[in-house]
């Protein structure tokens, strides 16, 4: 898919092709079957992007759910799994949507509104299933497990947390045992602790809305996955970060391994 760098690693059910596309926004291609977490239309053109299988989306932030990259890839036949926040928005007929920071309420995106409520209609005739923290679905021959992500210690001006503890998901995918964790927009949290036996692992760097180098270390290096890719950043130095993280997890930035 496009020309972007992807890593391949083999499972017990096939090979897995593995695309960070940017900020949030990943493909992965399971033998033929197309997942996508958090595609974002202005990060990555999803025009000639192959069409989606399953849609998870973490969080209802523009960045996160976005009914244009949305449109580019979803068919009659997506399979969503959502968070609590953004199932309140497709219950609402809702676009992205900006969390505003005097009230704390979910307000809708005034430059994409119009045009987003529109496609978001298309949501209403797929399969979409909204999956508090702690929930499961079993799809498709996975099990996606809803996990917390949520903010503690980086607020708004206001006092409110970024992400909103049981707003978001970060989500668990098992393929028949080989275990993928999308964290989110996350800090390192308690919940983390369990979250264990993990081949690859997708954790967000970049403050304030997510960890610190150093969290991201620590969130690292409790969960301790196999493979790990850093996502949400703005800068990064991946031999750093490798010489931080335990010798046991293989960090990949751009297509190479650290
Ligand atoms: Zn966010």
């Amino acid at each position: 898919m496009g020309n972007k760098v992807h890593n391949s690693f083999y499972t017990p059910m096939g090979l897995v092709d593995v695309e960070f596309l940017a900020h949030g926004s990943i493909h992965i291609d399971w033998e033929g079957m197309q997942l996508y977490v958090d595609p974002c239309s202005t990060v990555y053109d999803f025009t000639d992007a192959p069409k989606a299988d399953v849609i998870l989306i973490t969080h209802a932030h523009g960045g996160h759910y976005d009914c244009r990259a949305i449109e580019k890839i979803a068919t009659p036949n997506t399979t969503f799994v959502v968070s609590k926040g953004v199932g309140t928005c497709i219950d609402n007929d809702l676009p992205s949507l900006h969390l505003n920071p005097d009230d704390n309420k979910y307000n809708v995106d005034p430059s994409t509104s119009l045009e987003n409520m529109r496609k978001i209609n298309k949501l209403k005739h797929c399969k979409v299933d909204v999956l508090k923290n702690g929930d499961n679905i079993a799809s498709r021959g996975l099990t996606i497990y809803a996990v917390p992500a949520y903010n503690i210690n980086n607020k708004r001006s206001n006092g409110h947390p970024y992400h909103i503890k049981g707003e978001g998901n970060g989500y668990i995918l098992d393929m028949q045992g080989f275990r993928m964790y999308f964290a989110g927009d996350t800090e390192m949290i308690p919940e983390m602790k369990d979250i264990k036996n993990i081949d690859i692992a997708f954790m967000p760097k970049n403050e304030p809305y997510t960890m610190s180098d150093e969290e991201f270390v620590k969130a690292a290096n409790l969960i301790a996955p196999k493979n790990l890719f850093p996502v949400h950043y703005a800068e990064i130095d991946p031999k750093k970060l490798a010489h931080e993280t335990s010798t046991g997890i293989c960090l990949y930035v751009n297509g190479r391994q650290y």
